[in-house]
């Protein structure tokens, strides 16, 4: 059981952030969510708004706050490629300026903070499973260089906080992950195709289909997180997510099955930069977290096509 703390969540609105917030909240924590509202959505902490312990403030990372807690988690960034790449300055801004106003608000007030990065520190990976002292194969100027690089820049800003203030950080890479409260429309593969088996519209794989992504069920994750949060003398970065590795034809055919839909699938072209290959070695996880994956892909999907139907049905 965690120790009741006064903790901040940027980007708590968001799919991973409310997540996060419900969590905390049910050890019996405050939690402050701070979220601009660009991707996030009020549905997704409306079930704790009357919580005497959640707060909830609109505001943008890249604005200077002051507030007092213990521990902060830095989620606030677009994350899937459609939205990231909307606005990749804005995209880059958050990273850039935002966790640089986060890492000197864990600073003022001696905040332990922890910085959700992603295996897109990895781009194209070169390595197979990616394992955390791998650099990456990532291209500086492509489309999705804002979140990349944005995402590299913001560890490096944690490090330098950690070296030049002794700012207590953790950091945490985040490999695909799945669940209740995905946007409908960010352009996701596991969104994209539950909502159009549902709709029964064709499903949409782009490329061939044999480029691979292991998917987590988020609440794998989120269990991951606070470990590492509450983790002492263990500064990451660590992998989190599933290490089940699947191609997105094997994705696209378990959604088919699992919905009954008539929805046939129809190639696309591939966007640039799209990773070939996919998988987290958990190893460093296991080991230093005792991270646990208790959730299948085919029960996880089940989950998730269930909410799409409810919110379907609102
Ligand atoms: N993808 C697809 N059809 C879709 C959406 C995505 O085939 O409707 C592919 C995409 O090209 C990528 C993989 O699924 O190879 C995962 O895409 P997603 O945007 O979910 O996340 P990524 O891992 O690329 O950040």
């Amino acid at each position: 059981m965690v120790k009741s703390k006064r903790i901040l969540v940027t980007g708590g609105a968001g799919f991973i952030g409310s997540h996060l917030c419900e969590k905390l909240l049910s050890y019996g924590n405050e939690v402050i969510c701070l979220d601009n509202l660009h991707t996030g959505q009020k549905r997704n902490i409306k079930r704790f708004m009357d919580n005497p312990k959640f707060e909830f403030i609109r505001h943008d990372i890249i604005e200077d706050i002051r507030l007092e807690v213990d521990q902060i988690y830095n989620f606030a960034c677009p994350a899937s490629p459609v939205h990231y790449q909307s606005n990749p300055i804005y995209t880059l801004k958050t990273n850039i300026i935002g966790t640089s106003n986060m890492l000197g608000l864990a600073k003022r007030v001696g905040a332990r903070i922890l910085q959700a990065s992603t295996s897109e520190v990895y781009g194209n990976p070169l390595e197979h499973p990616q394992k955390e002292e791998y650099w990456g194969n990532v291209n500086p100027i492509g489309i999705r260089s804002c979140y990349d690089e944005g995402k590299r820049t913001s560890e490096t800003l944690c490090f330098d906080y950690h070296r030049a203030h002794s700012v207590d950080i953790r950091v945490i890479r985040i490999f695909n992950t799945y669940g209740p409260q995905m946007l409908e429309n960010d352009g996701r593969v596991v969104s994209n195709f539950i909502v159009q088996a549902l709709k029964g519209d064709d499903i949409t794989i782009y490329g061939t289909g044999n480029q691979t992504r292991s998917f987590c069920y988020v609440s794998d994750l989120v269990e991951g997180i606070i470990k590492m949060m509450e983790q002492d003398g263990f500064i990451g970065p660590v992998n989190l997510g599933n290490d089940g590795e699947f191609t997105i034809k094997e994705l696209a055919e378990l959604v088919i099955r699992e919905t009954n839909t008539k929805s046939k699938i129809v190639y696309k072209d591939l966007p640039s930069d799209d990773p070939t290959r996919r998988k987290p070695d958990l190893t460093l996880a296991r080991n230093k977290l005792n991270y646990q994956i208790k959730v299948v892909l085919e029960e996880g999907i089940r989950k998730t096509i269930k909410y799409f139907e409810e919110i379907g049905h609102e």
